[in-house]
């Protein structure tokens, strides 16, 4: 299952990167087997996206230490943000990053960005019409892992999306399994680019 799942991210991962959400090497994926697990399997640093393969993911625990086989590995400086995303949602199995054009765009104009009147809004899980305001965060980036990760902790009711953007940066966005995750994270990149190109 586990090599199925790597397998899966991996073409995903490749598809975004030709999108062109992954410039330069940047960007980080991970997933676990089931909601359970404590081992999270995240792609390495500096492979490029365009050629990511099954055999370039690693695998770290909570706290984001490379596990056993992986020791000699260096995590993404990102890896915390996966981490606490678990630790936060439970039930989220996957997590997706993104350094796509359009929310990066709106990330440096906005405190905050509110969808409103848009059909693909249900792509969030839980939002049932268009006509309901769907406001994703925008926070600050940091360069201090630990700071971040206290900021996501204590602003968690700000993220019942299941996505947020970080300023000048780009996206995450999460869910039950990989089909959910990608959902959200397209949802947000679509909105972000209708949003921005309606803009006078
Ligand atoms: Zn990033």
């Amino acid at each position: 299952m586990k090599e199925n799942l790597k397998h899966q991210l991996a073409q995903t991962i490749r598809a975004y990167n030709a999108k062109g959400w992954s410039p330069a090497t940047s960007t980080n994926y991970s997933f676990r087997e089931t909601a359970e697990s404590k081992d999270i399997v995240i792609s390495r640093s500096g492979v490029d996206k365009a050629e990511f393969t099954s055999e370039d993911f690693m695998e770290v625990d909570f706290d984001g230490k490379p596990l056993s086989n992986y020791y000699h590995m260096k995590p993404s400086a990102e890896t915390g943000i996966h981490c606490v995303l678990y630790e936060l949602f439970p039930e989220a199995t996957v997590v997706l990053h993104s350094h796509s054009v359009y929310p990066v765009l709106l990330s440096m104009t906005l405190p905050s960005v509110i969808f409103e009147g848009f059909e693909i809004q249900k792509g969030f899980d839980g939002v049932q019409t268009h006509e309901s305001k769907v406001n994703i965060p925008i926070f600050e980036n940091s360069q201090d892992m630990d700071d971040f990760k206290n900021w996501l902790r204590e602003h968690v009711d700000q993220l019942k999306h299941h996505c947020f953007i970080i300023k000048g940066h780009g996206t995450y966005a999460w869910g039950k399994n990989l089909f959910e995750a990608k959902r959200h994270l397209e949802t947000l990149d679509y909105l972000c680019e209708l949003t921005w190109k309606r803009r006078k």
